[in-house]
């Protein structure tokens, strides 16, 4: 099978290769011989499952001849749903096999496809296309093509016109920072109310409507892969999670709330498909929440990796270097040809990963009565983990403290770090569950060679000074967490572009799927076979397909790409000429309006329809294995 960027069965990782092997242990297996960790699952041409030990089994199954002496025993089918994944990334679940099938680039042609031969009425496609997989996208064509990267504002607006034509459907394209600048805004909110019934409890006036806020610290909680491992593996974390919507879902409620009821559409009268960085954001748009009972539609109906959406737009004939007749109007007649109701492309200085510590760093900052300076730490020397202190200048004092944590390598740490501080968890070691998951995480994060992926800097670090902190700053508790499961965040997602190989070489991975070779130099010893280089046998999972200097292309585009001050395009009833020559303040303001307005006409301002349209909740999950004595993790070779 030839690799491509759209999902393959072995594509749902992260940011490295990923293995069919589930990180979730078998049941019945043959009690004291799995200790050592000496167990493997192989699957056989006829899809039958095999448990092979290096002992001898007696119970060899009824297909496995010589098995027998190899210690073979064939297994009965178990059935692993949702709620007992883990998010290791490490499988495919029954149930998340057909959620996924159900969310690919093909369900998209299918669509276009029906509607052009359809003689009835059809529903309304919208793409909403995320800045990471714009960058990803500009970073790929500029590397396979040796050109620049295409601006990310061109990029969008090539794309919109494409899919706009009648050939393709007339789909409405639009990104999802708009969505972003409500989901922040919203962050901020929660974070305030927060720090508010922390200090003052029940003082504060509470309406009974909405539920009650949470505790401190904030984790922020706009990463699916970081949320669903906390559900599952970390129910004690929960009350910490910030319930404000991540990008994507308030992309939903946008398109399929307010804009429906603009175009006096139903929202099942409305196709949304989503294109996001990772796989994991598939799992998010299928949560309860973001699901209409009523209108039996989810918000999201369909999301597309960034890689499947390069798969979509090459079998749709795309070409990105074709200029569009718009791509360089101003915003005011981009705007009213593409029908985009909100502003394209706000810039939200701070992190790739959508700049959720930056806008908190930046609301506490400029809430404080005197001036404070910005200070920097990273924990054993990790661009993905850092503290950020916010100091009153006068006194020293530190007034805030943020965490940037990206990787699960680093949030095992801060989940120790919190549990200790908030008394929440008394010990990471506690959860079997946990480990496993984070073993399975932290596998795959291990480099073939050179060391972690860390991130390059950004603009939340521009003006912070990186200092030497005394010990007795350490005494302040975290306020809030960024945290991303992607090391580097969402710029390195699993669904990204990956890196484009200058001499087209293709490697087998260990379970048999060609892959393209990172064109870094790095010597992974491989052997050819008939023409294919092949992996060492000894070689692991660890042995990555982006590498560090993509990641740090693609976070470059990002930056470079979104344009300083954005075009923000005002929605009427507001005068859309007022935005010409604005400074990138004024125009968050006129986003501000919008936003306010937006809320407004989907809420009437009630609290509890408010909570409902920008917030979410969270469960502990029990798994049906994990929750019925299945073996431990250590059980299971890794
Ligand atoms: Fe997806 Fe970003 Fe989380 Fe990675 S860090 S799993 S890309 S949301």
């Amino acid at each position: 099978m030839a690799f491509s960027g759209a999902l393959t069965i072995t594509d749902l990782d992260d940011f490295l290769t990923p293995s069919q092997a589930c990180i979730i242990p078998v049941r019945g297996s043959v009690p004291g011989k799995q200790d050592d960790g000496s167990t493997e699952i192989q699957i056989d041409d006829s899809n039958t499952y095999y448990e092979v030990s290096t002992y001898p089994t007696s119970s060899a199954g009824p297909s496995s001849g010589s098995a027998k002496a190899l210690g073979k025993k064939a297994l009965e089918k178990a059935e692993i749903n949702l709620n007992d994944c883990l998010a290791c990334s490490g499988c495919i679940t029954s149930t998340e096999s057909m959620l996924i099938t159900l969310q690919s680039h093909n369900e998209v042609l299918s669509f276009i496809s029906e509607s052009a031969s359809s003689t009835t009425a059809v529903k309304t496609p919208v793409l909403s296309i995320s800045p990471q997989t714009l960058a990803s996208l500009s970073t790929s064509y500029a590397s396979s093509s040796s050109t620049p990267p295409i601006p990310l504002l061109i990029l969008l607006r090539r794309i919109r016109y494409f899919m706009a034509t009648s050939q393709n459907g007339k789909w409405r394209t639009w990104d999802t920072t708009f969505a972003r600048h409500l989901s922040l805004r919203e962050t901020v909110a929660e974070f305030q109310e927060r720090r508010q019934w922390s200090a003052k409890g029940k003082e504060v006036a509470w309406d009974s409507s909405s539920p009650e806020p949470g505790p401190l610290p904030v984790l922020a909680s706009a990463c699916p892969g970081w949320v669903c491992y906390a559900e599952k593996a970390q129910g004690d974390m929960l009350p910490l999670l910030s319930q404000t919507r991540s990008s994507q879902a308030v992309m939903g409620g946008l398109v399929k709330t307010w804009w429906a009821k603009m175009m006096d559409l139903s929202p099942s009268d409305i196709y949304h498909v989503t294109a996001m960085p990772c796989y994991d954001k598939k799992l998010e748009a299928s949560r309860s929440d973001f699901y209409s009972a009523a209108y039996s539609t989810r918000d999201v109906d369909c999301v597309l990796t960034t890689g499947e959406l390069d798969l979509l737009l090459s079998e749709l004939g795309f070409n990105p270097f074709t200029p569009s007749p718009e791509e360089h109007m101003t915003e005011l007649d981009a705007t009213s040809l593409a029908g985009s109701p909100w502003p394209e492309l706000l810039n939200h200085p701070g992190s790739s990963s959508g700049s959720y510590l930056a806008s908190i760093i930046d609301l506490v900052a400029a809430s404080h009565p005197s001036p404070t300076r910005l200070v920097t730490r990273e924990i054993r020397d990790s661009t993905d983990n850092v503290e950020y202190l916010l100091e009153e200048v006068s006194s020293g004092e530190i007034i805030f403290k943020g965490i940037k944590c990206y990787g699960f390598r680093n949030l095992q740490n801060l989940v120790r770090k919190v549990g200790k501080e908030t008394g929440l968890v008394k010990s990471v070691r506690t959860s079997s569950k946990l480990s496993a998951a984070l073993a399975a995480r932290r596998r795959k994060s291990r480099m073939a060679r050179g060391g972690e992926i860390t991130s390059t800097p950004t603009p939340i670090d521009s003006d912070a000074e990186s200092l030497t902190v005394p010990a007795v700053k350490d005494e302040k508790k975290v306020d809030f967490v960024e945290v991303m499961a992607c090391p580097s965040g969402c710029v390195n997602g699993g669904g990204q572009m990956k890196p484009v190989s200058s001499v087209a070489r293709k490697v087998l991975d260990e379970e048999g799927y060609e892959r393209p070779l990172p064109d870094d130099g790095t010597d992974l010893g491989m052997t050819v076979d008939s023409g294919i280089e092949k992996l060492p046998e000894d070689s692991h999972e660890g042995t990555r397909w982006s590498t560090k200097d993509w990641v740090a292309k693609v976070e470059a585009v990002y930056w470079n790409g979104l344009p300083t001050p954005p075009p923000s395009p005002k929605a009427d009833p507001v005068d859309l000429t007022v935005q010409r020559g604005k400074t990138e303040s004024e125009k968050h303001k006129l986003a501000d309006e919008l936003a306010h307005q937006v809320i407004n006409d989907v809420t009437g301002n009630d609290a509890a329809a408010r909570w409902e349209f920008l917030r979410t909740r969270f469960r502990k999950v029990e798994g049906d294995v994990l929750s019925n004595g299945g073996l431990t993790h250590e059980a299971v070779k890794w």
